[in-house]
């Protein structure tokens, strides 16, 4: 279970982009982030693994404070929850296998990763995570040589890598079109019901959001101003949280 507990973070220019935001998901939810650009879903993302550092509030992971953990703690909780990007970031010029394989770096250490010395486990899950998301036959291609969907499902295999109990996606699918859109978030989708994932995403669309999520969180200027079930978005929701002249977040 994941607890977010008056999370707030205010960057050094002063803007608060997150505003005593709590909330509690529990293991298997989909949830899905909407909200209109600059709403702070990236930085409430960012705040749980503390690739930002929340200004206060705790983010608590099991009932273990993320928030509080000491360098050496965290690299130790941040295995468990994994994350993916917009855009993807991968290392574009190394292969895809190698891509997937720096996903065990927290457990392999930088030296035999650096040698390219992979134990045999290891090397046996990159190849199930990466025949996971379909792309066993991919594994010595180049990984700029995929399409934006591939690469996506390339770092869904690499986050798979840690074994994570949550796993972050931030935009994961903006800068995808629509068909290659639905096939990563099939993807995720499988993550959440077969294994039990916790999923936290933010989407732009809320035609995705619906369809995906099974627990739709909406924020606004930094405080949580939605809080439940997909269908639960009337007309009157979508236009609070996203303001009378929204259109183009509906046309997925
Ligand atoms: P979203 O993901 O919903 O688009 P963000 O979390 O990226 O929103 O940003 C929330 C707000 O915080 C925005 O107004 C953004 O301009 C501001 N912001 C983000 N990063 C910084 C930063 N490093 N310094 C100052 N303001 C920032």
């Amino acid at each position: 279970m994941l607890e977010i507990r008056h999370l707030t973070k205010v960057y050094p220019n002063g803007f608060k982009a997150l505003d005593d935001l709590s909330l509690t998901v529990g293991s298997n939810e989909f949830v899905v982030v909407i909200g209109l650009s600059g709403s702070g879903k990236s930085t409430l993302l960012r705040c749980i693994n503390r690739l930002i550092e929340p200004t206060s509030g705790q983010v608590l992971l099991d009932g273990v404070d993320i928030t509080a953990a000491p360098p050496t703690a965290l690299r130790g909780l941040r295995r468990d929850i994994g994350m993916i990007f917009q855009q993807f970031n991968l290392v574009k010029r190394s292969s895809v296998m190698t891509n997937v394989l720096s996903g065990a770096l927290g457990a392999v250490g930088t030296l035999p990763s650096l040698l390219g010395l992979w134990p045999p486990a290891v090397r046996d899950a990159a190849a199930r995570n990466l025949a996971l998301v379909g792309l066993a036959d991919k594994a010595t291609n180049r990984a700029d040589a995929l399409s934006g969907g591939q690469q996506q499902r390339v770092a869904i295999a690499r986050a798979l890598m840690q074994e994570p109990k949550v796993l972050l996606a931030d935009e994961p699918v903006a800068s995808l079109d629509p068909a290659t859109s639905h096939s990563v978030l099939d993807y995720l989708r499988d993550l959440n019901r077969e294994r039990g994932m916790t999923i936290l995403c933010s989407l732009h669309f809320l035609s995705l959001a619906r369809e995906y999520g099974t627990r739709i969180i909406a924020l606004k200027d930094g405080r949580l101003m939605f809080d439940g079930k997909p269908a639960d978005i009337d007309d009157a929701r979508f236009k609070q949280i996203y303001g009378e002249d929204a259109v183009e977040v509906e046309i997925r």
